[in-house]
């Protein structure tokens, strides 16, 4: 028997009415480009080079503590909404001491899912519809889809390659028109850029002379090659009023899937950060933030094991590209390569990164879901796996001429 609620509905699809359209917001971004590639990865069984996570383990102290969190009574329930009291504290010590300034973990941090969440509850904090965001070009997705779900409207100030430096002339245009808020990814992702001293006091004193929030996402801080160094903007003079300092625990200690974020504010803005984040998640895994504590509390030594990985790892796969005769970035900081493909006369890197995945064996990112700019010549790896993932990449990658010949 139909009611005539279902009735109506039944009329109106076979007379071809419409429902209402979904939210405007939704149709200013795609989907995520590079956790799309991980699927299609998956689909044709390569090797995953495109979304950035590794194919080790985390630290054995952070796998112990998690199985002893299977005993503890409370843990399996809400932590306080803005993080469990004694990780806020384990991270305000560790930050504290990385960022060389005293971080209050009762009143400047908010524990949020992923750096993701850090970042989104950030701009959402300070964003109101209309305003302006800068964003540097090229840039991880999320920002973008960051700004345009905050009703914010992005600007985009191009670096510059091969350095990726950015011009403080052009810099300067885009603070004139007032943006709200700038972001800031630092090591950049997927550059691999780590921002001078220098060029951070050039966008700090652009950001105090136009009154602009700073929101960085730092979740590569410890993941500088030598020489370079990476400076905090938080800890120059004037900025630590102005930043939200986003990171997350994810690529340090080898925990993507754990979801664990934070945002380092003054305690006003944290005050509204910590709301919007209640509203949106109510908090992160409780059990997890347990699990990660002793990581926070490990000495230097941990922080030195980190980048010596990366290192080798790095070193690994970029003689293995120049072996191969194939022209790439030198990443300073962070796990990405780009990897120019002009050679191979794709005019779609989507195509290219497809192809690559289903005839090679070797999933990439394409350069342009990183880009404002019409670039479709550059493909993003990462080397973030274990050294015989990376070979076994190098390996196939040896047949990517024969496989993918040149297309007129
Ligand atoms: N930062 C990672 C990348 O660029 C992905 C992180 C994520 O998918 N949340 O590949």
């Amino acid at each position: 028997m139909f009611s005539a609620i279902d009735k109506i509905a039944e009329e109106q699809s076979v007379r071809g009415y419409y429902m209402q359209k979904l939210s405007k917001k939704t149709e200013h971004f795609t989907d995520s480009v590079i956790r799309r590639m991980t699927r299609i990865a998956y689909q044709y069984d390569s090797i995953n080079l495109s979304q950035g996570f590794p194919d080790f383990a985390p630290p054995e102290m952070l796998l112990k503590r998690l199985g002893e969190t299977a005993d503890m009574l409370d843990v399996h329930q809400y932590s306080i909404t803005f993080g469990d009291p004694e990780f806020r504290r384990a991270l305000a010590e560790k930050q504290s001491r990385f960022m060389g300034m005293d971080i209050d973990p009762d009143t400047e941090i908010t524990v949020t899912c992923g750096s993701t969440e850090a970042m989104m509850s950030s701009v959402l904090t300070v964003a109101d519809p209309g305003d302006k965001v800068i964003i540097f070009s090229p840039f991880y997705e999320n920002y973008g889809a960051d700004t345009i779900l905050s009703g914010a409207e992005p600007i985009y100030v191009p670096l510059v390659p091969p350095d990726f430096h950015f011009d403080p002339e052009v810099l300067e245009d885009a603070f004139r028109q007032h943006p709200k808020a700038m972001i800031l990814c630092n090591p950049s992702n997927p550059t691999g850029k780590v921002f001078t001293r220098e060029e951070l006091e050039i966008i700090a004193d652009l950001a105090i002379k136009y009154d602009t929030y700073v929101i960085t996402d730092e979740v590569y801080e410890h993941i500088v090659y030598e020489p370079y160094k990476h400076t905090y903007i938080a800890s120059l003079p004037g900025m630590r009023e102005r930043t939200l300092s986003c990171s997350s625990l994810s690529k340090t200690y080898s925990i993507t899937g754990w979801r664990i974020g934070y945002v380092i504010a003054p305690p006003e803005i944290t005050e509204c950060v910590r709301k919007v984040h209640d509203f949106l998640t109510v908090g992160a895994p409780h059990p997890l933030q347990e699990a990660v504590i002793p990581g926070l509390l490990a000495g230097p030594e941990y922080y030195k094991g980190l980048v010596d990985l990366y290192t080798h790892k790095r070193d690994i796969f970029l003689k293995g590209l120049d072996d191969l005769g194939l022209n790439h970035t030198d990443p300073q900081g962070a796990y990405y390569v780009l990897m120019d493909v002009s050679e191979f006369g794709y005019e779609n890197d989507l195509e290219f990164c497809e192809d690559l995945t289903r005839l090679v064996g070797v999933a990439a990112v394409p350069g342009s879901s990183f880009f404002r700019e019409p670039v479709n010549h550059l493909i993003r790896f990462h080397f973030a796996k274990q050294d015989s993932t990376l070979y076994a990449a190098l390996n196939r990658l040896e047949s990517i001429r024969k496989k993918m010949p040149y297309r007129k």
